[in-house]
């Protein structure tokens, strides 16, 4: 069982140390508002039936509606669901934006379904918890495994099931199904834009070496964005292993190779190196873009980057903090680093209640902007607060959320 729920609660104390709040805040995000547990039968391409567990958890409605993403991972258990939805709460009131935290999973293992047996699944957990979604309640979005097409079939089934031609209750949609320009890249985009809002506080050089760890949607568009803006990408890797290359590495000629061979070894120039391995590489900025507590009080010691920017939710755990911290290591948190997904999401739920369409270059904009003022603003309350960042973001989201409670009553 994950222990990522613990590992979220124990951030939340450490940073009610610095900031304290009402009990009545404090009490309230101790717990989430309501879970769901669902069973989703399906029809398997054999004609057999296999039924699927499902989850939605609500952490939040404090500052609105519950907002998060939906993970389709083997590991993926009520626990872990939990913890990223508790993530969410922060990451929302980080940024500021109009939503609650909440997130959903499934435990699968995707790459073993057929294309029909995932629209089938997908179309099931929106079957399945329908009743607690909608524009005004609950609006999920992709995370881990799920992508813009998933998005598609849980839109048109809610739409299907509901009447509400809407279409703002699933964000993340692809560009002609209601999705927004820019969503695709934002995870990525938008942790670029924290990067540079932070670069010149946290010195480091004008061009920087970046390590990146996990190469989805997030990690993926962060290498892309990183080498397109002068940056060195070091190595790169997937859930099977990385390459490492001291001369940089072409992150689309990466992605091409992986299409064609389905894996990164092999690739010319380049040496194998594990995951593990591959967060101790030396370099400016170090970026988990995978799953939870890669860095641990195992490893923290070896860390040689110089900034560590977490777009995965959760890769360090908090005894690895105290390490970093020591060693004078920042690390930029992902409620902050990783808010863009979120921030875009939400973008796109305004157009599609709104009935507008904005351009890719607006919504980067209000995106870069969002961001450079939440950056700072962090980065201001951790020296006021004499705190790392992560507790500093923390007290930034519970000033916002205390401030939500006072005006609910
Ligand atoms: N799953 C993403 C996250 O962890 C995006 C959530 C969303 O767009 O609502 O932030």
């Amino acid at each position: 069982m994950s222990n990522a729920f613990d590992e979220a609660q124990q951030q939340l104390r450490r940073a009610l140390a610095v900031y304290p709040v009402s009990d009545d805040l404090r009490a309230r995000l101790a717990h989430p508002e309501r879970e769901v547990t669902v069973s989703i039968p399906v029809k398997m391409d054999d004609g057999s039936v296999k039924v699927f567990e499902g989850y939605r958890v609500q952490y939040s409605s404090l500052r609105g509606p519950y907002k998060g993403g939906i993970r389709y991972h083997p590991d993926a258990d009520i626990n872990e669901v939990r913890a990223l939805a508790f993530w969410m709460t922060f990451k929302t009131a980080v940024a500021g934006i109009p939503m609650g935290g909440g997130k959903g999973g499934i435990t699968v293992d995707p790459k073993e379904l057929s294309r029909g047996e995932l629209e089938r699944l997908s179309r099931g957990w929106v079957e399945a918890l329908y009743p607690v979604l909608g524009p005004e309640r609950d609006v999920p979005a992709p995370d881990v495994n799920t992508t813009p097409e998933i998005m598609r079939w849980m839109a048109d089934e809610y739409a299907k099931l509901t009447g509400d031609s809407r279409n703002g209750t699933f964000t993340g949609k692809p560009l002609d199904y209601g999705g927004s320009e820019g969503r695709g890249a934002a995870t990525g985009a938008g942790g670029f834009d924290v990067f540079k809002a932070l670069q010149a506080e946290l010195k480091l050089p004008k061009s920087v070496s970046v390590v990146i760890q996990g190469m989805g949607n997030v990690g993926g568009n962060a290498a892309k964005i990183f080498h397109a803006l002068g940056h060195k990408v070091l190595a790169m890797s997937d859930s099977k292993g990385g390459i490492y290359s001291p001369d940089g590495l072409d992150p689309d000629a990466v992605e091409n190779y992986k299409k064609e061979n389905g894996r990164l070894k092999g690739f010319p120039r380049t040496k194998q190196i594990s995951n593990e391995k591959l967060l101790e590489l030396p370099c400016d900025v170090l970026i988990p873009a995978a799953l939870e507590n890669q860095i641990t009080k195992k490893n923290a010691n070896n860390i040689q980057a110089k900034v560590i920017l977490e777009l995965a939710n959760g890769p360090t755990s908090t005894e690895a903090d105290d390490v970093l911290f020591k060693k004078g290591i920042a690390v930029i948190p992902d409620v902050l680093a990783n808010s863009g997904g979120v921030v875009v999401s939400t973008y796109e739920w305004e157009q599609n209640l709104k009935g507008e369409h904005w351009s890719e270059k607006e919504v980067l904009k209000k995106l870069r902007m969002l961001l450079t003022r939440e950056s700072k603003n962090v980065y201001s309350r951790s020296k006021k607060l004499k705190t790392d960042l992560r507790r500093a973001a923390f007290a930034l989201a519970l000033e916002r959320l205390e401030g939500a409670l006072k005006t609910r009553g």
